[in-house]
């Protein structure tokens, strides 16, 4: 079936862990019932990368192969991300990848068939999800983070975010004050390297997407 269906969502905030690294979340994101979106996908995609990550790169939602295989931006998408990655200097085994959303958010091809069509996650969704999110953020700590995308950008500053305003810029990302530390973290927006694959010309826009990564080593090398 596909997700087509939009109503109130509880949120993931009780399927979140009060204690525990980020494997015991990756457990128990399995579990999370927090929106619909779990019904219809093949398994919930946490984030991956080391723990003490300088960087942590935020996306949308799991694409069709992420789904399948349980692991973030392994789908074409992801190669451009790990290409722009690698020439800015940035490995991408030494940053931590999530998405907004955990779970793939899809609907049936047209005329029937197989195929499975990305759907943008709503925003009921992705607000019911941020509770990952922001615990991945609180454990790994990273010195700057990087919004791929207007769901992304959405997300962390809003629903007035928008990535073309803000893409290539530095913006000071609030971290919600519940008992932790506070303060802000240094953001970089950028599009998500799928636009970069739909884009008329893509050579112009994997440019400036490598261009806005390349201002995340720039801040790592100030700090
Ligand atoms: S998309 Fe997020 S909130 Fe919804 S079920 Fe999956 S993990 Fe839970």
């Amino acid at each position: 079936m596909p997700n087509t269906r939009s109503r109130a969502h509880p949120g993931a905030q009780n399927f979140v862990p009060e204690t525990g690294g980020l494997g015991r979340m990756a457990e128990a994101v399995r579990d999370c019932r927090g929106c619909d979106l779990y019904r219809d996908s093949t398994q919930a995609v946490f984030g991956q990368g080391p723990a003490r990550a300088r960087v942590l790169l935020i996306g949308e939602q799991p694409g069709d192969q992420e789904d399948r295989a349980g692991r973030p931006f392994i789908g074409p998408a992801g190669a451009v991300l790990r290409r722009a990655l690698d020439e800015a200097g940035l490995s991408a085994d030494a940053v931590y990848l999530t998405n907004a959303v955990k779970h793939f958010r899809w609907r049936r091809a047209e005329g029937g068939g197989k195929r499975r069509i990305h759907q943008r996650p709503d925003a009921g969704q992705v607000a019911a999800c941020r509770p990952w999110w922001l615990a991945e953020v609180r454990l790994v700590r990273p010195e700057v983070l990087v919004a791929l995308g207007a769901t992304a950008g959405q997300a962390l500053f809003g629903s007035s975010f928008r990535v073309g305003a803000a893409r290539g810029t530095v913006l000071d990302w609030p971290v919600p004050d519940d008992g932790d530390a506070g303060g802000t973290i240094p953001t970089v927006a950028t599009v998500h390297p799928s636009a970069v694959l739909r884009a008329p010309d893509r050579d112009e826009a994997y440019t400036g997407f490598a261009a806005d990564l390349g201002k995340v080593a720039e801040l790592l090398t100030r700090g």
